[in-house]
């Protein structure tokens, strides 16, 4: 029977539940067993009873979920290759040789270097007389399918994160809360959203709120200037009979110059303009809460495609990373999506903003 093992790593976003259950069920109904990995990497590494299989009802009614049930973590010893010797060791002697790893740009590179090191891990286990020569012939090659768990939707090559969704749903209900205070007193908020190195959950809710202003990553203001016109742009509205300011700074906000936009730096701004202004940091409500039905959707038709990806695999097909374009889940090389996510910090980094828009490959920012 054919092993498959399933993790979810790097920070926890709704719908990782649906992915995990979606592979064991697959993998289930595919005649494979399947490991659940827990507490991501760090059980690889340690193994024991951190790897263990799951069953059909194990993952009853995990569908609509937040968070992870099968643990998340930071594995700095998987950083080392000592780690990975012990990952290595950990999956041939379960007999696994294939892993479906949920999460962001992080675990999917890890999961890669892992694979690139495969059989020169397996021979080291063999020389150290961990293994036995069998098991190196029987296990040579090592499968990895990735799956994008992130709530940034910050990944290259597809067009939504499983978790993205969920993430900015929560969002917009608590915008909706402050609204009604916002309104009733005439106040204005600041309210700061996740999003590190990527803008789309502070653009997509700043559309769906309706907010005044959004300072994002991607497309910085000039250095000062935007003071002078968040607050044109803020007087006209109110001037327009609106009795509400709100304005959505990412974490990542900066200008043009890379000096980080705050969300204490606008609130600066809009009490020089006169109005009551408070600063709401959502911060890990963002994380929180069941998943979207289109999260469900994604990790469910995501992770049965990754087992399905996982059987069909041949030793010389780069790592896939399942994504959804244009409504289609598909296919892509892992390490390709990985290094266009990385060169869209590196671009911003070299103030090259216009090519961090060209290389997100959307057209949210255009
Ligand atoms: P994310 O997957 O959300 O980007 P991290 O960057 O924290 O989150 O990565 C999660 C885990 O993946 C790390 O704690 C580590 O175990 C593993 N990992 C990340 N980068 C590497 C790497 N370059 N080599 C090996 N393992 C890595």
């Amino acid at each position: 029977k054919k092993k498959i093992a399933v993790m979810t790593s790097g920070g926890d976003s709704q719908g990782m539940c649906a992915a995990v259950r979606a592979v064991v069920r697959a993998g289930i109904f595919y005649e494979c067993d399947v490991f659940a990995c827990f507490e991501g990497y760090s059980g690889l590494v340690k193994g024991g009873n951190l790897l263990r299989k799951l069953g059909w009802e194990d993952v009853r009614g995990w569908t609509s979920l937040g968070g992870t049930l099968i643990g998340t973590a930071r594995c700095m010893e998987f950083k080392e290759r000592s780690g990975r010797l012990s990952a290595a060791y950990n999956m041939v002697t379960n007999g696994i040789d294939a892993l479906i790893v949920c999460g962001g740009d992080g675990s999917l590179t890890g999961a890669d270097l892992f694979r690139s090191e495969w059989p020169s891990l397996l021979e080291e286990l063999y020389e150290q007389q961990k293994l036995a020569k069998f098991q190196i012939e029987k296990y040579k090659t090592l499968k990895i399918v990735g799956l994008v768990g992130s709530i940034d939707n910050d990944m290259a090559c597809t067009d939504a994160t499983i978790g993205a969704y969920s993430s900015l749903e929560r969002i917009c209900e608590m915008v909706d809360y402050i609204d009604a205070t916002a309104e009733s007193h005439s106040r204005a908020f600041v309210v700061e959203v996740m999003g590190r190195h990527c803008g789309w959950l502070g653009l997509m809710a700043g559309i769906a709120t309706g907010a005044d202003a959004i300072f994002i990553p991607e497309r910085p203001p000039e250095v000062g200037k935007w003071k002078d016109d968040l607050k044109t742009v803020c007087k006209r509205h109110r001037e327009k009979g609106r009795r509400k300011t709100v304005v959505i700074v990412s974490e990542g906000a900066i200008d043009r110059e890379l000096n980080a936009i705050t969300s204490d730096a606008v609130k600066d701004v809009l009490v020089e303009m006169g109005l009551d202004t408070r600063t709401t940091i959502l911060g890990h409500v963002q994380r929180g809460g069941t998943a979207v039905a289109f999260d469900r959707m994604l990790a469910t038709l995501q992770g049965v495609d990754a087992v399905k990806a996982v059987l069909e695999m041949t030793p010389d097909t780069p790592s896939p990373m399942i994504g959804i374009l244009e409504s289609k889940i598909v296919r892509q090389p892992l390490v390709r999506a990985v290094e266009l996510t990385k060169s869209v910090a590196t671009a911003i980094a070299n103030k090259d903003f216009d090519k961090a828009i060209s290389l997100r490959d959307s057209t949210f920012l255009e």
